[in-house]
């Protein structure tokens, strides 16, 4: 297949990549010389326009920073530009207004379009072992499944045009919220004279289980390997976790639903980069605590 892929970034250029493996034509786009460079190490041809970039594509796939930058790459650049017919994928973490303006404006341009944001970091898109949450029609995702499926794990249909988005970031508040309470529990265990391992030990088969415990433990030296025992570099960054935070926040309000411990958890994870800690790990937040 012949595949445009825009946004070749910390994810974008490994799922390129992946594409490229599985024995597909990758054009490559990114605003960025650098990017464009690794993608055509790996063996994809690239292009400096975006627009030219889709001409004669299956598929297009996209990974970029926000809503915004989305709405207008489409516009711009690949509606009336990708051949009639052409499967349109974007698999970028965007809120579900925007996700489901843009796919909309794809089907009056003629073209089926999912909404696929993924689960799993920087290691899981150049590993190809992403898990992918796609929103859109039935036909729409049978069609983008055997792509998504070339870059990673899982790939779920979680409903109609923006349901990958509305499941991404309820995950992702509930993973804020449970990992600022997993980081509570082990400051009070510690301040109560528990041992961070014996409370582990405890806690992990009893009710207050939970991922960010067993899975991403924010004390050093306990449970399975985790950016905390890397003195919370690498992971998933901070100010990553604030802009799902944000769209979690952005979707409740337009859904009419009250979350506030997932706004709690914004306002705690805003006054953390706001101490510049942007970039270290979410589960860096124990040292506030
Ligand atoms: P990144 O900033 O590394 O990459 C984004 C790329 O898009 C950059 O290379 C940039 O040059 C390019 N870009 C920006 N505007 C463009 C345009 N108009 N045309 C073409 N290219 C353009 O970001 P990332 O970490 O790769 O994240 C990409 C998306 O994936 C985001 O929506 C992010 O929320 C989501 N995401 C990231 C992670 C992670 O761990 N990094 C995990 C899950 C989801």
């Amino acid at each position: 297949m012949k595949i445009a892929f825009i946004g070749l970034g910390n994810m974008g250029g490994g799922m390129a990549a992946n594409l490229v493996k599985a024995g597909h034509e990758v054009h490559a786009f990114d605003l960025a010389e650098a990017a464009l460079a690794r993608a055509a190490e790996q063996g994809a041809k690239t292009f400096t326009d975006a627009g030219e970039a889709v001409v004669g594509a299956d598929a297009v796939v996209s990974m970029l920073p926000n809503g915004k930058i989305v709405d207008s790459v489409y516009h711009a650049s690949v509606f009336g530009k990708a051949p009639a017919g052409a499967i349109l994928l974007d698999c970028s973490t965007i809120d579900v207004a925007t996700a489901r303006k843009v796919i909309g404006d794809a089907e009056k341009a003629g073209y089926e379009m999912v909404d696929a944001p993924v689960s799993g970091g920087i290691a899981a898109a150049n590993g190809g072992t992403l898990t992918f949450m796609v929103g859109g029609t039935d036909s729409a995702f049978k069609r983008a499944e055997p792509i998504l499926q070339a870059m990673g794990k899982a790939v779920i249909h979680a409903g109609g045009a923006g349901s990958g988005q509305a499941a991404k970031i309820c995950n992702n508040m509930l993973l804020g919220i449970h990992m600022i309470g997993t980081c509570e529990a082990f400051a009070m265990a510690q301040k109560l004279g528990l041992d961070p391992q014996t409370f582990y030990d405890i806690s992990s088969v009893s009710s207050g289980q939970n991922w960010s415990m067993t899975s991403y433990c924010p004390v050093p030296g306990v449970g399975p390997q985790s950016p905390a025992d890397n003195g919370y570099q690498g992971g998933f960054a901070t100010a990553l976790m604030l802009k799902d935070l944000r769209l979690a926040m952005e979707a409740a309000e337009t859904a009419g639903t009250k979350t506030p411990m997932g706004l709690r958890a914004k306002e705690l994870y805003e006054e953390f980069e706001q101490g510049g800690n942007g970039g270290m790990d979410f589960s860096a937040i124990i040292k506030t605590l």
